[in-house]
């Protein structure tokens, strides 16, 4: 069976005040052993050192975003080489916000995750809503990628991100599903079965259990509702 992960996407939010309280309120709760559920939360690059010195062993930090080779004169970026440094086990690639705001494109967004990979660290990869953005966008990450165990798939439509228009059990199930069987057919049928398929966009603890009953949602990345005290710990234990 495929563990059930839970990612909180802070996006480009809070201060470190406002970041610390979320850990205190994660550090509390009462959640399932490591073993159930993988719980693993995206500050800005700011507040990675912060959350991770901070944050429940049982927990675990992932970055927003890093850069496609090696580092060197790219003024910005962060490597993957100082992730591993810094001790940050996971990032986020591809999010819809960079492939529109910062124009990612598919190809782009396939050597980073092959990158990432290449050097230890695990990734969240991104895809996006149609069937069209959604194979261009799994192939060149299928053909990139070797080692899939390192890798989580994160779908998430854009017209629900940030919207409040979450997408419904049977719509989500359906796009996962389809995932799932291009797995299969362009990777390989270990590769299908044992890769978590997550849904990102506007997940919160009122609509989580029903998505998460789901026999192809293996989790949830959210954004807003990470950000909120009194939801955060809902969605982190569902079903
Ligand atoms: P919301 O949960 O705020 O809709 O954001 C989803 C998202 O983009 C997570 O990466």
């Amino acid at each position: 069976a495929r563990k059930f992960f839970v990612g909180g996407n802070w996006k480009c939010n809070g201060t470190a005040e406002e970041v610390k309280k979320i850990v205190t309120t994660l550090n509390e709760a009462e959640v399932p052993s490591e073993d159930v559920v993988e719980v693993v939360v995206s500050p800005p690059f700011v507040f990675l050192t912060l959350v991770k010195s901070l944050l429940r062993s049982d927990f675990h930090v992932a970055a927003q975003n890093c850069w496609v080779r090696k580092g060197g004169a790219f003024t910005g970026e962060i490597s993957a080489e100082m992730l591993v440094n810094l001790g940050i086990p996971w990032v986020i690639i591809g999010h819809s916000e960079r492939r529109a705001l910062l124009n990612e494109s598919n190809e782009f967004v396939g050597d980073k995750v092959a990158y990432a990979v290449s050097q230890g660290v695990k990734v969240i990869a991104c895809i996006g809503e149609t069937l069209e953005q959604r194979e261009p966008g799994s192939t060149p990450i299928a053909e990139k990628v070797t080692n899939w165990e390192n890798v989580v798939l994160a779908y998430e439509p854009v017209w629900a991100i940030g919207t409040g228009k979450v997408a419904t059990p049977a719509q989500a199930q359906e796009v996962h599903c389809e995932l799932r069987k291009w797995l299969n057919d362009n990777v390989n049928s270990e590769v299908a079965a044992s890769t978590r398929i997550i849904y990102g966009g506007s997940v919160n603890g009122a609509n989580c259990n029903e998505l998460a009953a789901q026999p192809d949602v293996d989790g949830f990345l959210v954004g807003g509702a990470s950000l909120k005290i009194s939801d955060v710990l809902s969605f982190i234990v569902p079903l």
